[in-house]
């Protein structure tokens, strides 16, 4: 086809080569390695001169299929798959960074991100400072000498605060830092960092991109010659996705668009009736109006996302009864579900800190993260509203 297909359709029609049984769906390539006729095919793909698969831990063809839809969705040079988010997160970091390099990272990420930057990365020499969202003077402040990458992610887990991706690539390019971005909350259907700047994008394909709460993975999508690094970094120390996994993402990426657009619908408009519950305190969503940073998320994101959260009045008891109300949500650690799914930090995982830890991060006494599923709205509103209203009695 001559004309230029949209990302949308691209993620449903790209697909390997058909083999001799002219199949429609991509067939799972489970093998571990690849074999040649001739000496001079192998030589060939071990000196990189040619594209022939090898051995399953550098490239497969369900993994490269998942690949090039990512990398089409975000609008990508190339990219490596790896079996997890945080292993995709790890080797963005350590493949790029040695001892006495510097990064700047937003202070509110991803618990097992948080760890790596202030526990691992420490460990073998390379520093980080920790900037809250918003402050562009800390930011700027935070730049070292020996800075080289700046790590954020948009909107933030848990308190969906939204990062100005525009004023974040300028400072990155004028400093020249590498901007690497967490884009699992918005998935590239809702948000391009790309397009603003980024020179790195990881996702936990965990999430929204399975969106069925089925298997574990991660991409790293970005410039050639970045990821040209972290290929030969994972290619190595062995974090691959497994080609299960990937056919799975693969088939996944075809319904994305129409499932972020539901996620977001219904999490939006249950938001916003939220907002008068009596039980609530607060409600807090990128698209809702009284969101601190609601101007940034309208001119960078597409819709929300599926993801919303608020305070129930009568903290840490009322919403360990709230979780207990619950009949239809699911109580489970994960998100980017077809089923709607209900945490809270507080009595859970972050249940052994103290009140003044979690405030640090940003977890208050009634906070209640809702995943927004695809179930119908009025049911999802309901099981929500009647456990409420049991959390206060
Ligand atoms: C879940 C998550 C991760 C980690 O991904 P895994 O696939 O669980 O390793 C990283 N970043 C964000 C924002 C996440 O929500």
């Amino acid at each position: 086809m001559s004309k230029k297909l949209d990302p949308v359709t691209q993620a449903i029609r790209i697909q390997s080569p058909q083999t001799s049984q002219h199949e429609h769906s991509t067939p799972l390539y489970l093998t571990s390695s690849f074999t040649f006729d001739e000496a001079e095919t192998m030589r060939a793909a071990f000196a990189d001169e040619s594209q022939d698969n090898i051995y399953s831990r550098f490239s497969n063809p369900n993994v490269d299929e998942f690949i090039a839809k990512m990398c089409a969705l975000e609008r990508a040079e190339t990219g490596f798959a790896t079996s997890t988010g945080m292993s995709a997160i790890f080797s963005s970091m350590f493949a790029l960074l040695k001892q006495g390099d510097h990064l700047i990272c937003c202070s509110s990420v991803f618990g097992s991100t948080f760890t790596i930057v202030t526990k691992y990365l420490p460990k073998y020499g390379i520093t980080a400072t920790l900037v809250p969202v918003g402050d562009n003077a800390a930011w700027e402040a935070a730049v070292q000498p020996n800075t080289k990458m700046v790590y954020l992610e948009t909107p933030t887990n848990p308190q969906l605060e939204v990062i100005d991706l525009e004023w974040v690539g300028r400072f990155s390019k004028k400093h020249n830092l590498i901007l690497n971005v967490d884009n699992c909350f918005a998935t590239p259907l809702l948000q391009r960092p790309i397009d603003f700047g980024a020179d790195l994008v990881v996702h936990s394909a965990t999430k929204w991109i399975d969106g069925q709460g089925r298997v574990l993975g991660g991409i790293i999508v970005g410039r050639k010659d970045l990821v040209k690094d972290i290929y030969l970094f994972c290619r190595n120390t062995g974090p691959a996705m497994s080609p299960f996994n990937a056919w799975i993402l693969s088939k996944s990426l075809e319904t994305l668009d129409v499932r972020m657009q539901r996620h977001s619908e219904n999490a939006l408009q249950i938001a916003e009736k939220l907002q008068s519950n009596p039980h609530v305190a607060w409600v807090k969503y990128p698209l809702l109006p009284n969101h601190p940073q609601y101007e940034i998320a309208r001119k960078q994101m597409k819709s929300g996302g599926g993801v919303f959260c608020l305070e129930i009045k009568g903290g840490l008891e009322a919403g360990r009864k709230f979780l207990d109300a619950l009949e239809l949500l699911s109580v489970t650690a994960n998100l980017g579900d077809t089923r709607s799914i209900a945490s809270h930090p507080a009595s859970t995982t972050h249940s052994r800190l103290t009140d003044e830890q979690r405030l640090s991060v940003g977890i208050t006494p009634g906070l209640i993260r809702i995943s927004t599923g695809l179930e119908k709205l009025e049911d999802i509103l309901s099981d929500i509203e009647q456990a409420l209203e049991k959390s206060a009695n």
